[in-house]
């Protein structure tokens, strides 16, 4: 049976952070917020515990978890740090939304690891988050909890619906901050690769590295196995056009046929009662914060297909940008 907890990322109880600590330390599954999505949390150095989560998710067995840990400190312990030339300088973004790929030592689960021999590492910035894993004194492996290739969730109430029963613990901590996933980096002296973008863009990673640099296709033979996977999709069909006109002249041609997806200000110009609004097309933050809600609410509406607007732009559009075109089916001008 699942045990609901009423605590989010400020406000927690200490006898929740207790019971969930023992689920973790007796190798069962706690689902908690983080400030980017839910995990889906187990202990990172039991084979079995980190082979429940692949279970409860359906996530191929080679795509490895994120280790979360409470400390800087903490990460010597299960990796090796000296492929960071600037370590210490990590406390300046951690706690915070980035993870950092570290050869690993053995400590951490092979499941976790998925056989690499490197681990992902993130300290989350979330008190209920960090005071979990330092109670259960071990790392929590924790990747999005979401059921494989659908959306991440960002807002407890689709936590019961998805993952009722196949957990031993959920928080209903309410709205995550982010709403999109860390951003996944890959060190190599003073130089970073950013191998999934997030909400720290390249200007934060350059607090710590002197170059940064955005992987290439990673289709062939990819360094952060996750990414080769169909992601974030809804259940429906959804598609993405290249451009904001693109965008709006497939609404106005097919009114009925689409339920549109879009900025306040998009939205404002199609006059669609059905259309999703996603937030101000200059707040980034906002729109990343809505977009898997608004996938969600998406399959739940009347309508067959959907069509979401594009963004362009660097820093926080270009992450958005990463998740939603892996959401949705990429349209050339004119093809529908
Ligand atoms: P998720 O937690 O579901 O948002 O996904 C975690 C992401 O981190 C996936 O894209 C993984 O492939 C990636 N990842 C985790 N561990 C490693 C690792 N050791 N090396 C490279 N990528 C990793
Ligand atoms: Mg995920």
């Amino acid at each position: 049976m699942t045990q609901y907890l009423e605590s989010d990322c400020a406000n927690f109880k200490a006898e929740d952070i207790e019971y969930a600590s023992r689920i973790i330390i007796n190798n069962g599954i706690v689902i908690f917020p983080t400030e980017t999505v839910y995990g889906i949390g187990a202990n990172a150095l039991s084979d079995s515990a980190c082979q429940k989560i692949f279970k409860a998710k359906g996530r191929p067995p080679d795509n490895p978890l994120i280790v979360h840990v409470s400390s800087v400190q903490e990460v010597e312990k299960y990796a090796h740090t000296s492929s960071i030339a600037n370590f210490g300088a990590l406390s300046k973004l951690w706690p915070g939304p980035l993870t950092i790929i570290l050869p690993s030592t053995e400590l951490i689960s092979n499941v976790a690891r998925a056989g690499l021999d490197t681990v992902a590492i993130r300290m989350p910035d979330c008190n209920l988050a960090l005071e979990l894993i330092r109670k259960s004194g071990v790392p929590i492996a924790a990747p999005s909890a979401n059921i494989s290739t659908k959306p991440s969730i960002t807002d407890s109430e689709h936590l019961r619906r998805n993952f009722d029963g196949k957990v031993d613990v959920i928080f209903n901590g309410g709205r995550t901050k982010f709403g999109i996933e860390s951003t996944v980096i890959y060190p190599q002296g003073d130089t970073c690769v950013i191998m999934r973008p997030g909400i720290y863009t390249e200007e934060y990673c350059k607090v710590i590295f002197k170059h940064v640099i955005f992987s290439e296709d990673q289709a062939e033979n990819p360094k952060s196995p996750g990414t080769k996977y169909r992601h974030y999709s809804p259940e429906k069909n959804l598609y993405v056009p290249e451009t904001q006109q693109e965008f709006l002249r497939i609404c106005r041609k097919n009114p009925k046929e689409f339920t549109p997806i879009c900025s306040y200000e998009t939205g404002q110009l199609l006059k669609n009662v059905n259309a999703i609004i996603l937030g101000n097309r200059e707040n980034p933050y906002e729109i990343a914060s809505n977009l898997y809600e608004s996938l969600i609410k998406f399959d739940q509406q009347p309508g067959d297909q959907g069509i979401i607007e594009p963004f362009c732009g660097n820093g926080i559009y270009l992450s958005i940008m990463n998740r939603i075109k892996k959401a949705a089916i990429s349209v050339k001008d004119g093809e529908l």
